[in-house]
C-alpha cells in the first residue's frame, strides 16, 4: 500500500511521480505554444494529441484489461491540474474520454466494451459529448433528439449543441429520446455511440456541424449539430436496451464532475504562478509591487483559495474510490473550484495592472477560459441544488 506524504499534500510517491511527469509533458510541449494558439483562435494540434495518446492519458482510470492503466481518481486528477495549468483546452481532451469511456465502461454490453474501450484509452477513437440541446440544458431529460430503430439501424433526427470537438471525433456519445411514449420522461431516453468521420464538414445532408463563436476555450471548438435521419448501427445502442440512457449518463456525473474541478485548479494555479512572478518583478514608487501589503494579501489569498478547491477536490477522489456515492462531494468540489478559480484569475489579472488586460500576457486568458466552470459539467446553480438535495435528505 502506498503511503502518502503529508508533506506532498498528502499525496503518495506514485502520485507525486505521476505529478512531475505530466508537468514535464506540458511544460515543453503545452506552455511554450498556449498563448499563441489562443490568440490566433487555432485549435490543439493534432500532433499534441497524438503524443498525450501515447503517453497514456487517455486510459489513466480505465481497466488494464482494455489497455487503460487502472489508476485512482486521485491521479486522473493530478494529471488534469498539470494539464489545464498549461492550457485549459488541453486538460479538457480528457474530460471527453473520461465521459465516454466511463459510459461504456459501466453500462456497455461485453461487445461494446471489447469494441470501444481499447480505442478510447490509446486515442485511436476520439470521442465527444452531445447531450445539450437547443433547449435542453441543465434539464438532460428534456430533450427532443430522437433516434427511431428501423431494421438493424437508428435513424437518428434532430438538434445537439454545445459538442465540443465534434469535428475531431470518431464517435458522438449523444443521448437521444428511443422510447416517446415513456410514462415518465427520464425513461425516455437511450445513449447511442454515433459513429462519424473526423473533420470539419460533417457528413451532409445527414449531419450538419457548425462551430460556436465562443471568449474562451479556443484550443477546442463547440459546434451546433443537425442530425437528418442520421444512420447508427443498432448495436452501438448503450447497454442493448433503450429507456436506461438518463439513468446511464447520471451515472459519470461524478467522476466527471471532478475532472471538471480538477481542470479550475489547474487553471486557477498557472494564474496565481503568473501573479507571483509578476508582484516579483514589476517596481512602482522603486520598490516590487509584491512588497506592497494589499498585493502580498492578494496573493496569500488567492493561494488559500487554490488550496482549498485542491484539497476539496482531492477529497471527492478519495470518496469516489471507495466505491460509494460522492455526488455531494464531487458536487461541492465543482461549484467551489468554479467561483474559486473565476476570483483567482480576476485577482491575477489585477496584479497585472494594465498588462493583465493585454492579449501580450497569459491572465487574460486564464481568465477567459475560467468563465466556463459555472456554466458547464452542471452550472453552479444545478450543483447546489444537488448539495442541498443530499444535506436535506440527511
Ligand atoms: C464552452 C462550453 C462547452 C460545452 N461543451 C459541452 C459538450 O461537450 N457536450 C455537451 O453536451 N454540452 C456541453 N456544454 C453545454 C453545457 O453543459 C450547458 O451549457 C449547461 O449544462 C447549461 O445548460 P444551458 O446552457 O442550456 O443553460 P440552462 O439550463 O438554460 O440554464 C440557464 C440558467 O438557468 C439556471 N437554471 C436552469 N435550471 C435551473 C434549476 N432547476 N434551478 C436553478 N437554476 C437553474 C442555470 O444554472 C443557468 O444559470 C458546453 C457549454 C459550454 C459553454
Amino acid at each position: 500500500m502506498p503511503v502518502a506524504n503529508p508533506s506532498a499534500g498528502g499525496l503518495t510517491e506514485e502520485h507525486v511521480a505521476i505529478r512531475e511527469s505530466v508537468r514535464d509533458f506540458a511544460n515543453a510541449e503545452v506552455v511554450p505554444i498556449a498563448s499563441e494558439l489562443d490568440n490566433q483562435a487555432a485549435e490543439i494540434p493534432m500532433p499534441i494529441i497524438k503524443k498525450m495518446a501515447e503517453l497514456g492519458y487517455f486510459g489513466l482510470i480505465f481497466s488494464e484489461d482494455y489497455g487503460g492503466s487502472g489508476l485512482d481518481t486521485l491521479s486522473m486528477a493530478i494529471a488534469t491540474e498539470e494539464l489545464s495549468k498549461a492550457w485549459l483546452s488541453v486538460g479538457s481532451v480528457m474530460t471527453r474520454m473520461i465521459i465516454t469511456a466511463s459510459l461504456v465502461e459501466a453500462n456497455g454490453t461485453d461487445e461494446q466494451k471489447k469494441r470501444f474501450l481499447p480505442g478510447l484509452c490509446t486515442g485511436e477513437i476520439l470521442p465527444a459529448a452531445a447531450f445539450t440541446e437547443p433547449d435542453a440544458g441543465s434539464d438532460s431529460a428534456g430533450i427532443k433528439c430522437r433516434a427511431v430503430k428501423q431494421g438493424d439501424k437508428y435513424l437518428v433526427t434532430g438538434e445537439k449543441t454545445w459538442c465540443t470537438w465534434a469535428n475531431k471525433a470518431h464517435i458522438l456519445c449523444t443521448t437521444v429520446v428511443t422510447d416517446p411514449q415513456a410514462a415518465r420522461k427520464h425513461d425516455r431516453l437511450s445513449i447511442l455511440l454515433v459513429p462519424k468521420t473526423p473533420g470539419d464538414k460533417f457528413h451532409p445532408p445527414q449531419l450538419a456541424g457548425s462551430p460556436i463563436p465562443t471568449i474562451g476555450y479556443k484550443g477546442m471548438n463547440s459546434y451546433s449539430l443537425q442530425f437528418d435521419g442520421y444512420e447508427v448501427p443498432a448495436e452501438n445502442l448503450l447497454g442493448g436496451a433503450t429507456g436506461k440512457g438518463f439513468y446511464q449518463l447520471m451515472s459519470t456525473y461524478e467522476i466527471a464532475r471532478i475532472q471538471t474541478a480538477a481542470r479550475a485548479v489547474g487553471v486557477a494555479q498557472a494564474a496565481l504562478e503568473a501573479a507571483l512572478k509578476y508582484a516579483g518583478e514589476r517596481t512602482q514608487f522603486g520598490k516590487t509591487i509584491g512588497e506592497f501589503q494589499v498585493i502580498r494579501h492578494k496573493l496569500a489569498q488567492m493561494a488559500t483559495q487554490v488550496e482549498a478547491g485542491r484539497q476539496l477536490t482531492y477529497h471527492a477522489c478519495r470518496m469516489k474510490d471507495t466505491g460509494k456515492r460522492c455526488d455531494l462531494e464531487a458536487g461541492m468540489a465543482k461549484a467551489f473550484c468554479a467561483e474559486m478559480v473565476e476570483h483567482v484569475t480576476s485577482e491575477a489579472m489585477q496584479v497585472f495592472g494594465g498588462y493583465g488586460y493585454s492579449r501580450e500576457f497569459p491572465a487574460q486568458r486564464y481568465w477567459r477560459d475560467a468563465r466556463v466552470f459555472r456554466i458547464f459539467e452542471g452550472t453552479s446553480e444545478i450543483q447546489y441544488e444537488v448539495i442541498a438535495k443530499r444535506l436535506l435528505e440527511r
